[in-house]
């Protein structure tokens, strides 16, 4: 008999328990599959995943070639594309080979979840209820015999004798041939993911990569748009400039928050973000050329007012009427009257608006932590330590951090397949 502890029931975790639970029935092999969760619950951050909707892959990287266990490579390369670093990337390489996005739409399908996927490549359930997503994982515990413990938080693991005996914070030691650590990063704490990983694994002998917050909004110095708070921009290029020097450029979809800058096109780079980093958007989509569409407008409408030409040359209503308070320009004179020095200060305002980041993200709302255990020391085919034989690690508990877009239950699941298949080999 082989006996397998999983820390954690996230979606790691979970799938972990199915995959090794699985594996040990094909293969015939009795096994005991045993999942500590610190919670009273599995599963409280994958709840309130998508808003509660769950969004728990992403297809928008697929090929014409649909046809189930076709997975062509370009279409994994640009998947990879989505993951914080080339050697994240790398190393997440055979994961997905093993388990592909495709997999995990035909897995849940398998388990009875409808799933729907929207324009933009986006998987949920059909119900969006992440609920569904979090039932059908335990069901399949249930179901394969796996032993959920909740309230029963891992404290210490100690390796002696290829065998590892466990801590929870009450009950006795328990010891186990292999152990899977899928405890999370350490953002959204309240979630139960408060960094437990890191210290569990760095007694055993592993290198944390430091962890900082991931995909979360900015707050600014000297906000000026917050009484625009809540309105969402298309499309907004973004550059970030550090002692002069240009970081990245980037467009997306842009939300103003009370306090700063959020959705896609800030918290899919804000791994990448300092605090005291300037910020600079271009609201106009036409960078240099906008001072010319500027110009040119002014006098085709000569009788138009000022605000209605910003809006005219693709600046939306409210942050056209907000820019010109700001500059103190009348948006009500006509078009006729402006000064080439009011359409200087227009065309600076609406394609080089300007700020210092305050804060680049905190642990308790950022959705991911980047960072954690290094991949260094993980073999990338099995999710085995290369530290110590018979333990494995899944999901974000190591140094993995993907965009928003489900690629980070993407690689909770893969990672988590990858572990529990090879645990019972
Ligand atoms: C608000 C929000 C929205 C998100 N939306 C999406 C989305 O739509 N799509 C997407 O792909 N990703 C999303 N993410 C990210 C995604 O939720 C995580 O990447 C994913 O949950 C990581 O899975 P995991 O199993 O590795 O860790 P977790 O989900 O963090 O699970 C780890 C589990 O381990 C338990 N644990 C911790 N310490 C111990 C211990 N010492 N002993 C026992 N158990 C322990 C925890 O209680 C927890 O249940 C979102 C994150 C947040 C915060």
């Amino acid at each position: 008999m082989i006996s397998v502890a999983i820390l954690g029931a996230g979606p790691a975790g979970l799938i972990s328990a199915i995959s090794a639970a699985e594996a040990a029935g094909s293969r015939k092999i009795s096994a005991s599959i045993v999942v500590f969760e610190k919670n009273p619950n599995p599963g409280r951050k994958l709840l309130i995943t998508g808003s509660g909707q769950c969004n728990l892959t992403n297809n928008s990287n697929e090929s014409a070639d649909t046809s189930e266990g076709s997975s062509a490579i370009e279409d994994l390369e640009k998947f990879l594309t989505h993951y914080g670093s080339r050697e994240q990337a790398r190393f997440l390489k055979t994961a997905f080979y093993a388990f592909t996005n495709r997999d995990t739409v035909n897995f849940f399908q398998r388990l009875g979840v409808p799933l729907t996927e929207r324009e933009d490549g986006k998987v949920f359930p059909a119900s969006f209820h992440a609920a569904d997503i979090l039932t059908a994982l335990i069901q399949r515990c249930y179901d394969l015999k796996v032993e959920i413990l909740c309230s029963a938080p891992i404290s210490l693991i100690e390796f002696h004798d290829n065998e590892f005996s466990l801590q929870t914070g009450k009950s006795a030691t328990r010891v186990f041939q292999k152990i899977i650590i899928a405890v999370g990063g350490c953002t959204y704490p309240a979630t139960g993911s408060s960094g437990d990983g890191y210290l569990l694994a760095e007694k055993l002998g592993h290198s944390i990569v430091s962890p900082k917050p991931a995909l979360s909004g900015i707050s600014v110095l000297h906000h000026k748009l917050s009484s625009l708070s809540g309105i969402s921009l298309e499309n907004i290029d973004m550059t970030l400039w550090r002692a002069g020097k240009k970081i990245l450029s980037a467009s997306g979809d842009m939300l103003i928050t009370h306090t700063g800058f959020s959705g896609p096109v800030v918290v899919n780079n804000s791994r990448a973000i300092q605090n005291g980093d300037e910020i600079v958007f271009d609201f106009s989509h036409q960078g240099e050329n906008f001072l010319k569409t500027l110009q040119e407008q002014a006098q085709i409408n000569g009788n138009s007012h000022i605000a209605t030409l910003v809006q005219k040359c693709g600046i939306p209503k409210r942050v056209a009427n907000r820019i010109l308070e700001i500059n103190q320009i009348d948006g009500t004179e006509k078009c006729a009257e402006i000064t080439k020095k009011n359409l200087r200060i227009i065309n600076e305002a609406c394609t080089a608006w300007k700020h210092t980041v305050a804060s680049s993200g905190k642990n308790t709302s950022a959705m991911v932590t980047a960072g954690g255990v290094s991949t260094k020391e993980i073999h990338p085919g099995t999710m085995q330590s290369r530290v110590i034989p018979g333990l494995f690690f899944a999901g974000e508990v190591l140094d993995i951090d993907g965009e928003t877009g489900g690629y980070n239950l993407q690689a909770a699941f893969s990672t988590g397949m990858l572990a529990g298949k090879n645990a019972v080999l």
